[in-house]
């Protein structure tokens, strides 16, 4: 997919820890968020879930922040995927074949962290952006990716 034009600016970004990076929101389905010139283009499918039915500036709003969540929450993303490879090598359970299965908790670890992040960047408006109704993809994104971090094991090892 070739992308468009970048619709959210500005698309440079400095995080906490003093890297440069850079997040674009790309009309409708392709995001670009990296650090150090690393840039990750991906369809941006968390936000698709979990923004669905809102009206198109909160869409671009969220989906920004929780880019930028991304970059600002990575070494707290970082730190917990060393402590999981550290239990898991511990506990004699770290192998090829579990990768996958350790990528995708520390990926929604870090799901969870990007969408916390979003939370506390625009404080009270989250609440007011997403009005009193339960948001089903709002719940199914905490709730999946809760159990998929609070797991110890793959379903079938
Ligand atoms: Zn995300």
């Amino acid at each position: 997919m070739k992308p468009t034009k970048a619709i959210k600016n500005p698309t440079e970004v400095h995080t906490w820890y003093g890297a440069r990076g850079r997040v674009e929101l790309h009309d409708p389905l392709w995001h670009i968020a990296g650090i150090w010139g690393l840039d990750l283009p991906h369809p941006p499918l968390v936000n698709l879930l979990i923004r669905k039915g809102l009206p198109r500036e909160a869409k671009l709003e969220l989906s920004f922040h929780h880019e930028f969540g991304h970059l600002q929450m990575l070494p707290f993303s970082l730190l917990g995927t060393v402590v999981l490879l550290h239990r898991s090598w511990r506990a004699g359970r770290l192998s090829w074949n579990r990768l996958p299965w350790l990528w995708a908790k520390h990926h929604a670890f870090w799901e969870m962290l990007a969408e916390s992040y979003v939370m506390g960047a625009i404080g009270p408006r989250y609440k007011a952006l997403y009005g009193n109704r339960l948001h089903r993809g709002l719940l199914l994104f905490w709730l999946g990716t809760a159990i998929l971090v609070a797991l110890t094991r793959p379903i079938k090892d």
